[in-house]
């Protein structure tokens, strides 16, 4: 008689600092509509459309870390809502939402195509976004993004309250460009319910210009928004790296996510995976594993699963930014429109 094989059930990923892997960010394309000063150049060159993986690609690779105990899954870019098509991703995930395998798919956009897409990814179980907006301003948005419109991008956030959608905003702090304004943009945030996270730039990929001219520690950020605004630390984590206040005026939630001037690593749940299938341990290190020639190789995924173990493996302890000396080159070559943010 012929044994049968007894499938083993897979393993969840843990790496060898002993920290469990539940969070997975993909980054559907490099393209974006915008060109923001502190993530592209104004001439970027993007990845030829053949060497991206396709969405069905995606979606397996996406579903074999939901069988590894992956639990949130963000969708990111670029911009990923310029991708061809993507609500069959979304709707293709959902599918792990509703039989309880996948606790949260998310999304980080620039919202400008967000008035197209508020209602549908609602209806699918998206619950909360990530928008990135770094002024109220339209002359300075148009500066920071280059080819970004104030307006639409408000037109978009509208949509997202109508449909429902919690929205998160994330607000890099520019050396003279938005330092005079984020108390406005608390305010903003706040009045319309959103939570409001400020971000560091990090050192990653050639931009046109100096980084250094651009870097704002949020040490400074929070010691004077505290002469405004009474600041009170508290527990709230998403797992990420931000860490939270309640601003006391407003009753709503204010974090600061500060990779340059602090290390967020030894809680460190993710991992981020390309529009090629290139996974990256670390946001700040080159360390890589390919995952799309296992995926392509073998229709049943045993090889796919072999590469992950490997991968999660090489999850370094930490990363290795640093912007420190006036005109060196970006600690991390890739932009983050790569891997996303
Ligand atoms: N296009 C989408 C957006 O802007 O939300 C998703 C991708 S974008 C790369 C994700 C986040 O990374 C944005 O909030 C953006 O502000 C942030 N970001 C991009 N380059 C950065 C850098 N060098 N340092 C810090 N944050 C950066
Ligand atoms: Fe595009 Fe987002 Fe990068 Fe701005 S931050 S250029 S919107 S990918």
């Amino acid at each position: 008689m012929r044994k049968r094989m007894q499938k083993l059930p897979l393993s969840t990923l843990t790496d060898r600092y002993g920290r469990d892997i539940t969070y997975l960010r993909v980054s559907v394309t490099d393209r974006c509509d915008f060109r923001c000063v502190y993530c592209m150049s104004e001439h970027m060159t993007f990845l030829p459309k053949r060497e991206l993986l396709t969405l069905e690609e995606l979606y397996r690779l996406c579903s074999a870390f939901v069988a590894r105990g992956v639990r949130r899954l963000r969708i990111t870019g670029g911009e990923p809502l310029v991708r061809k098509n993507i609500m069959w991703l979304f709707k293709a995930l959902a599918r792990h939402l509703d039989n309880g395998t996948l606790d949260e798919l998310t999304l980080t956009t620039n919202a400008s195509q967000l008035k197209r897409f508020a209602h549908d990814l609602k209806a699918v179980g998206v619950e909360r976004i990530n928008v990135s907006l770094d002024t109220l301003d339209a002359d300075r948005f148009r500066a920071i993004t280059r080819w970004g419109d104030l307006g639409t991008v408000m037109n978009g956030l509208a949509a997202a309250d109508e449909a429902g959608l919690k929205v998160k905003i994330n607000t890099v702090a520019l050396k003279e460009t938005n330092e005079d304004e984020l108390d406005e943009m608390i305010q903003f945030a706040h009045s319309r319910g959103y939570d409001l996270t400020l971000i560091e730039t990090m050192p990653m990929g050639d931009v046109d210009g100096d980084r250094t001219d651009q870097y704002l520690p949020l040490s400074i950020v929070r010691a004077r928004l505290m002469y405004r605004w009474t600041l009170h630390d508290i527990p709230h984590r998403t797992g990420g790296p931000a860490r939270y206040v309640e601003v006391r005026e407003t009753g709503g939630r204010l974090g600061f996510i500060t990779p340059m001037s602090h290390n967020f690593c030894e809680s460190c749940n993710r991992v981020r995976l390309t529009c090629t299938g290139t996974l990256y341990m670390c946001l700040g290190q080159e360390d890589a594993a390919d995952l799309r020639a296992p995926l392509r190789s073998n229709p049943d995924d045993t090889g796919l699963h072999d590469a992950i173990d490997q991968a999660i493996a090489l999850k370094p302890k930490g990363h290795d930014f640093v912007i420190d000396r006036r005109g060196a080159k970006p600690s991390v070559a890739r932009h983050m429109s790569v891997t996303g943010g």
